[in-house]
């Protein structure tokens, strides 16, 4: 059993059966016979299917986002807006079953026409950070490509997946075809990873667990998407409208309390503004209120964890903080917003996925040295790049290694756009028009017309 905690307030929320390595083999086995029926329902019929499945998310958004907030201390505003992103993105890949996915290329003496198969089970490893939208950005193309699913959730966030298999269902989606498997990493993710019917796996989380299950894959040729972490940068020119650059910082840097892949972690500022930005983010950073995330006025809730809680603290310890906004003290596992200096480029705070509310400040001088400094790292998911020039702003979107680049923005994540990261912030892409790409297999068929 898993003991659930509220991150607000420490009490105990639920207790979770995990799922050992029979009972993962169990499920596997039912999504194979689920899949064979699945990719037979006709395109139209699946797709009405997946649009009901968002219609039954659409009028359980309250209670998906109550139980986030209870379960992962997301603030109420953000949880509505996970369990929206849950439909939106079940409704955007409805159109895709009935949609062209082959095509014909003449050919000497027939024609070859391409199919795209589903690939069959896919298994899928979620993080606690995102614990609706992750799961969503797999399930949703891969149910619509006719896959069958098998979801593993975070140990410390099962709570809103569980509900998400319960709506499935309710929708009048075959028994089988989407199941939720809470457990273990090392269990339950391990043996999505070595059972030969999971032909494909998408995971996202640490890099150095992605690795693994990256090796694990290898064994058996088995697919992977791999979304895995970030230390991503927001450069400020001087020629950027600096109050307007400060006052998004909440959204870009602590949304989330920073446990976010595309935080923007490092703050790079050229040397001329450095003390304009700080006083402007000053009152930005003293205004955000940390607490109860139930309240809708909460901007910013607490860390999962104690651990987590701890991780930043120890972070901090040796670090020069500049700015730091409050938080509740007792009960719950509160940290709050802070901006620290880096000693350099090598400092922890700046190389390092804290994955806490912690923005560490580097001055830069020219553009090729916010480029060089922005790609410094092995990471390369996402950014953000402000200024009113807006041939620089191109300029330095072109020359930063990261997936996903907003100019006078912090946005990061679009449905309808792809996202994914360069180096070793994984490997493919989620979301947007090709996601379908990923959970088939491309058969080229020729009939001879001689
Ligand atoms: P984690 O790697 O510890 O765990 C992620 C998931 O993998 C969990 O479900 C866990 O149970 C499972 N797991 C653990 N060991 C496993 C194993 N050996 N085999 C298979 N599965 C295993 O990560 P976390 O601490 O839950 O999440 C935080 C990390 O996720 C951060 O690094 C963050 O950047 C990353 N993240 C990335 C994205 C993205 O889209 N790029 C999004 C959210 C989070």
């Amino acid at each position: 059993m898993t003991t659930l905690i509220n991150p607000a307030t420490e009490d105990v929320l639920a207790e979770i059966a995990e799922h050992d390595e029979a009972a993962t083999d169990a499920a596997v086995a039912v999504a194979v016979a689920a899949q064979e029926e699945w990719s037979r329902v006709a395109p139209g019929d699946r797709a009405m299917l997946l649009r009901r499945f968002a219609a039954q998310v659409d009028e359980h958004v309250e209670e998906l986002a109550r139980l986030e907030v209870a379960n992962a201390g997301h603030p109420i505003g953000n949880a509505r807006w996970e369990a929206g992103n849950v439909r939106d993105v079940l409704n955007y890949y409805s159109g895709a079953p009935e949609r062209p996915h082959g095509e014909t290329i003449p050919v000497t003496g027939g024609v070859a026409m391409t199919f795209a198969e589903p690939v069959g089970v896919v298994g899928v490893i979620v993080p606690w950070n995102f614990p609706m939208p992750i799961a969503g950005w797999a399930f949703a193309p891969a149910l619509a490509a006719g896959n069958s699913v098998v979801l593993k959730p975070a140990e410390l966030t099962p709570l809103t997946a569980l509900r998400l298999g319960e709506l499935a269902l309710a929708a009048g989606l075959p028994e089988g075809v989407l199941q939720i498997l809470p457990g273990r990493g090392s269990v339950v993710g391990e043996r999505l990873v070595s059972h030969p019917s999971v032909r494909k796996v998408v995971f996202t989380g640490s890099t150095e667990v992605g690795k693994q299950v990256m090796r694990g894959c290898a064994d058996q040729v088995k697919r992977v998407t791999l979304e895995l972490g970030g230390k991503n940068a927001a450069i400020v020119f001087a020629d950027a409208d600096l109050e307007v650059a400060a006052a998004a910082l909440p959204g870009g840097s602590f949304d989330n309390s920073g446990q976010d892949c595309c935080a923007r972690s490092r703050l790079l500022v050229q040397r001329d503004v450095m003390d304009d930005v700080l006083a402007a983010l000053e009152p930005v950073v003293a205004a955000i209120t940390v607490g109860d995330p139930a309240d809708p006025d909460t901007v910013m809730g607490p860390m999962i964890s104690a651990r987590q809680r701890d991780v930043v603290s120890g972070y901090l310890q040796e670090s020069e903080v500049l700015l730091r906004g409050s938080c509740p003290t007792g009960a719950g596992f509160w940290s709050a917003p802070t901006v620290v200096r880096a000693h350099g480029p090598g400092d922890p705070t700046f190389t390092e996925e804290i994955f806490g509310p912690v923005v560490s400040v580097l001055p830069f001088t020219d553009e090729a040295e916010a480029i060089a400094m922005a790609n410094d790292t092995d990471y390369g998911l996402a950014g953000s790049i402000w200024s009113r020039d807006v041939g620089r702003a191109l300029r330095v979107a072109r020359g930063v290694r990261a997936g996903n680049l907003s100019v006078n923005s912090n946005a990061a994540v679009r449905h309808n756009t792809p996202f994914g990261g360069f180096g070793q912030s994984g490997l493919g892409r989620e979301l947007g028009p090709h996601a379908l790409e990923a959970f088939t297999e491309t058969k080229t068929v020729f009939v001879s017309t001689d």
